[in-house]
């Protein structure tokens, strides 16, 4: 079994999914008291949101390749970014390390086509959304069509990130609100829903909405337990 690394903290509250689903999809495809190698470095998470409002990606650079090369050193085989926000820098850390980078848009994609589904909804920070790095990437290496919330909705569902889900904080009001805008999206044209942030499956889960769902953080999580069993 190769060892998987883990760049979390971004949240915590996500980076514990990923410990929980990783060693779970371990058991379940190897039974008994099979659990998943593993590295996690997992960094003070205010730190990283000061910075990306403040819109310092260089810092953040230098920060996520500074925890890369921890990982590496601990004997990582592949990379694990718990996060979709920060895949804004995957190119850049991809550069700096000779271990795996294991997309999260890579295995999302996969899902989706799997699904036979070809024009998705995309929720996430406003980073995310926005952002040619992830959109650009579904669309232009994945031929896929996403659709993303309008400018009010972008901002409901950013700040829903931030002031609540990142802290742990589960509100029946906001669940409510990402289910109107997930079915405004269907509404558009979308056949399924990407929950492009690592903590939006802590609020809405697939048995609260008929439109079907893609859970970033299950689908980068089983990835890794792909890479970690697939032969050297
Ligand atoms: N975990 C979130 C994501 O998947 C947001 C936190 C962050 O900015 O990293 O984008």
């Amino acid at each position: 079994m190769r060892t998987i690394g883990l760049l979390g903290g971004m949240s915590w509250e996500s980076s514990l999914e990923y410990y929980r689903i990783i060693n779970q999809t371990m058991k379940n495809r190897l039974g008994n008291l099979h659990s998943a190698r593993c590295l996690l470095f997992s960094f003070d998470f205010a730190s990283i949101e000061a910075l990306q409002h403040a819109g310092d990606w260089e810092v953040l650079t230098e920060m996520l390749i500074e925890g890369v090369h921890r990982l590496e050193r601990g004997g990582a085989d592949c990379l694990v970014i718990c996060t979709n926000t920060m895949h804004r820098l995957a190119d850049k850390i991809e550069s700096a390390t000779k271990v795996p980078l294991l997309h999260i848009a890579d295995a999302t994609a996969e899902a989706i086509h799997l699904a036979g589904i070809s024009k998705v909804g995309l929720l996430g920070t406003r980073f995310t959304m926005e952002g040619d790095f992830y959109r650009g990437k579904l669309e232009k290496d994945h031929n896929l069509t996403v659709l993303i919330p309008d400018e009010g909705e972008k901002e409901i569902v950013h700040r829903v990130i931030y002031n609540e889900l990142v802290q742990g904080k589960i509100r029946q009001s906001s669940k409510r609100a990402y289910l109107a805008v997930m079915a405004n999206l269907q509404s558009q044209g979308a056949e399924g829903v990407i929950l492009g942030c690592t903590e939006i499956s802590l609020l809405v889960k697939q048995s609260d909405t008929p439109i079907p769902v893609f859970d970033t953080t299950t689908l980068h999580a089983q990835a890794a337990v792909d890479f970690a069993l697939s032969e050297t």
